[in-house]
């Protein structure tokens, strides 16, 4: 395994990869993706141990601990296996497009905590060498909780998005978010829930649409809050959720427009 060129970086190679497999219209394969997870164990060593062993059948590219040790496990040209059964903006299987993070925290089951300035900070060391590598947009910095919001918590609410958005990694809403009327809940039916789903499908979630505020519907503004929301995660479309939504839209949007003219001008 080749160790990319940062000072610190630990050698802690797992055999849980394979090779990345070309996504639909591209000739060869394309890494324009950042996955961010964490750990969800007791300890950065059960973690490591899990992920290094080929028997769990998981990996990621990288591992940073809370005081910022940090580990390379699969070389960034191979495919890690991190996000599982996944999907955004069309696209399915993301660990073929992207580079998958684990960042130490015992998560939502063993005590969920803040992130330390340490950790944050080797991570984004980490994102400005990667950036520099590939193209990644601002728009293509995701949780693992964005690309399988029925499954998974993770990085979770805690996680500084706002703070990695001031540095261009991920987008942020500064826009009111305080308003606490409920627009729609689940199991609500009505073209505005159709305007939900069109507008969390537009930003990359998979859901139907239709006009029913389903468990599907849930799940995807439940991860959307988790990002853009933290301050208040219930499921329901609130204003202040409204407002962070309607803005979050209008920026991916832009933003891929500019992913879409860039592969044009390419070929
Ligand atoms: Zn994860």
């Amino acid at each position: 395994m080749q160790l990319i060129d940062i000072d610190g970086v630990v050698a802690s190679p797992s055999p849980n990869f394979d090779a990345r497999a070309a996504p639909e219209g591209h000739a060869g394969a394309v890494v324009d993706t950042v996955i961010l997870h964490y750990t969800g164990m007791r300890s950065a060593d059960d973690a490591l141990a899990r992920l290094c062993d080929a028997a769990s059948e998981v990996s990621a590219h990288f591992l940073i601990e809370e005081g910022g040790t940090f580990h390379q496990l699969v070389a960034p040209d191979m495919r890690a296996w991190h996000a599982g059964v996944s999907h955004w903006r069309g696209r399915e299987g993301m660990n073929h497009t992207s580079i998958g993070i684990e960042l130490v925290n015992p998560g939502h089951e063993f005590g969920y905590r803040s992130f330390p300035t340490q950790q944050i900070e080797c991570l984004l060391r980490l994102l400005e060498h990667l950036t520099r590598r590939f193209d990644i947009l601002p728009s293509r910095f995701l949780g693992h909780s964005d690309v399988a919001p029925a499954r998974k918590q993770d990085p979770g609410e805690l996680f500084p998005w706002r703070h990695l958005s001031e540095f261009g990694f991920g987008l942020w809403a500064d826009v009111d978010r305080n308003d606490k009327t409920i627009l729609a809940k689940k199991a609500m039916v009505g073209p505005e829930i159709t305007a939900l789903n069109r507008s969390l499908k537009n930003i990359g979630y998979s859901v139907a649409l239709s006009e029913e505020f389903s468990q599907m519907t849930h799940d995807a503004l439940v991860a959307f809050q988790r990002h853009w929301r933290p301050e208040t995660v219930n499921g329901y479309l609130d204003g202040g959720t409204k407002n962070v939504l309607d803005d979050i839209e209008k920026q991916i949007n832009s933003h891929e427009k500019l992913i879409m003219k860039i592969s044009e001008d390419d070929t």
